[in-house]
């Protein structure tokens, strides 16, 4: 807690949308091109298919997860989908920041939220997709869940699109409707409020 703020010199990018958006791929496009630091979240889900440990996430249990929030070791954390625990450790992110790095989040609405309230120059950005049809037949394409799960996933995305706009918090919305467009306007974005404050 005596640790001294993080100094301005690095940028916070926090990126956030709906799942089947696309974003977990411009997150790590954006890292590659930008040379940033991906921010690796604890979350209490279960490890799936794919997932590396360390790379994609720490996975811990319930009880790591509460010792953690309650120690005041991460920035944010949310329950998402009303089910599973997902949090940012706190201390990589202001050591990077404090290196003068970008640091780049991927999480969200309600955690993207707590973010900008604590540190408010964090740059926040938020993917869209290009209408409803193609969100729901994203979702869909994923085959990963069954229709009922697909539904509440939809729904789960309009109303975080909605709390995202309401916000007032994120700012820019980026549409991914061609993958490369996307992340290369994330990219330019990203550049210009570097140049903009003078850290690049
Ligand atoms: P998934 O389990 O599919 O990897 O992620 C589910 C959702 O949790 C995604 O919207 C993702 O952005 C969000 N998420 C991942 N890590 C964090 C985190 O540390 N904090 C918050 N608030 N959300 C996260």
């Amino acid at each position: 807690m005596s640790e001294s703020a993080p100094k301005s010199d690095g940028l916070l990018l926090v990126i956030s949308g709906p799942s089947g958006v696309g974003k977990t791929t411009i997150t790590h496009e954006v890292e590659r091109c930008l040379g940033g630091t991906f921010s690796v979240s604890v979350t209490t889900r279960p490890k799936a298919a794919g997932d590396v440990e360390g790379r994609d996430y720490y996975f811990i249990s319930e009880q790591e997860f509460a010792r953690r929030r309650d120690a005041g070791d991460l920035l944010e954390f949310a329950q998402v989908f009303g089910k599973y625990n997902y949090g940012t450790p706190r201390r990589p992110v202001e050591e990077q920041l404090r290196k003068g790095n970008l640091v780049i989040l991927e999480i969200d609405v309600q955690g993207a939220l707590q973010v900008k309230e604590k540190m408010p120059d964090a740059f926040m950005i938020f993917v869209l997709p290009p209408n409803d049809q193609e969100l729901l037949r994203r979702l869909r394409r994923r085959g990963r869940d069954n229709e009922e799960a697909i539904q509440r996933r939809y729904a789960a995305a309009k109303a975080e699109i909605e709390t995202a706009r309401r916000s007032g918090a994120y700012d820019h919305f980026i549409v991914n409707d061609d993958l490369d467009k996307a992340v290369k306007h994330a990219c330019d974005l990203v550049r210009q409020r570097r140049i903009g404050a003078k850290t690049c």
